[in-house]
């Protein structure tokens, strides 16, 4: 897979990529990310991306021409057609199924936004998808793409060393996971349930999906009434 993001801040993403797995998949050659900064394709003295918004108003809005022209030269260093995706907060919620949905694809283009967000052009002329990481405003779409790129990379065949450990996960298969315990057996005067001691595996397997179904029910009911409406 290969994953452009157009951003006005490519350093922020140093680190948060090059840690643990999603180094490791680049490494692997499982992805490929590949950063472009928007401010690039500015012209002018002063590099200008924003200007402020048609019919008054506070703050400054992201210019088409900078955004327009940085797609159209990442896409002449990889013609191979991928999902365009702006990040805002007035997009479809990122859920996992939408992590499963992107990590099939050969390639993603991740464009970030700043200030008071894109002009409404980029989204009509790119054909862009819109996806927001959550219900608040965060400063810029670099975090979101991070949140993305994070939850796309995990799910790619590989990345993981133990493909079983996603199947579990929360929300793959619509409920929160069950709890888990490691070593010691006993904490400061908490104790392993019983069952994870016994090496019955089948009983194992069904307190697992009693405890998952359970804290379902208390932390997020919302995910029942999901499964019941796909039924
Ligand atoms: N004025 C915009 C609005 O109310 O819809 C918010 C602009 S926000 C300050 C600047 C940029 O941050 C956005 O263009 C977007 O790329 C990113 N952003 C902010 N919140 C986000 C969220 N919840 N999900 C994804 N991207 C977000």
């Amino acid at each position: 897979m290969r994953i452009d993001v157009l951003t006005l801040f490519p350093e922020m993403f140093a680190s948060p990529l090059g840690h643990g797995i999603i180094r490791r998949a680049q490494e692997q050659g499982l992805v490929e990310i590949v950063l472009t900064n928007i401010r690039d394709f500015a012209i002018g003295e002063y590099r200008k991306v924003d200007d402020k918004p048609y019919g008054g108003g506070p703050g400054m809005v992201m210019m088409p021409g900078p955004v327009f022209d940085c797609f159209e030269h990442v896409q002449s260093l990889c013609p191979q057609p991928g999902r365009v995706i702006l990040l805002t907060p007035q997009g479809a919620p990122f859920k996992q199924a939408k992590a499963t949905e992107l990590s099939a694809q050969d390639r993603l283009i991740l464009i970030a936004g700043r200030y008071e967000g894109f002009d409404e052009r980029i989204r009509i002329g790119l054909g862009a998808e819109q996806i927001s990481i959550g219900d608040y405003v965060l400063n810029g779409g670099e975090l979101a793409a991070m949140v993305v790129i994070d939850a796309v990379v995990r799910l790619l065949p590989g990345a993981l060393g133990d493909e079983d450990s996603a199947k579990d996960d929360s929300f793959s298969n619509g409920l929160l996971e069950y709890p888990h315990y490691t070593r010691p057996e006993t904490y400061r005067g908490m104790k392993v349930p019983d069952i994870l001691l016994s090496g019955d595996h089948g009983k194992i397997a069904q307190w697992r999906r009693d405890q998952s179904l359970e804290r379902t029910r208390q932390h997020r009911p919302d995910l029942l009434d999901d499964r019941a409406s796909l039924r």
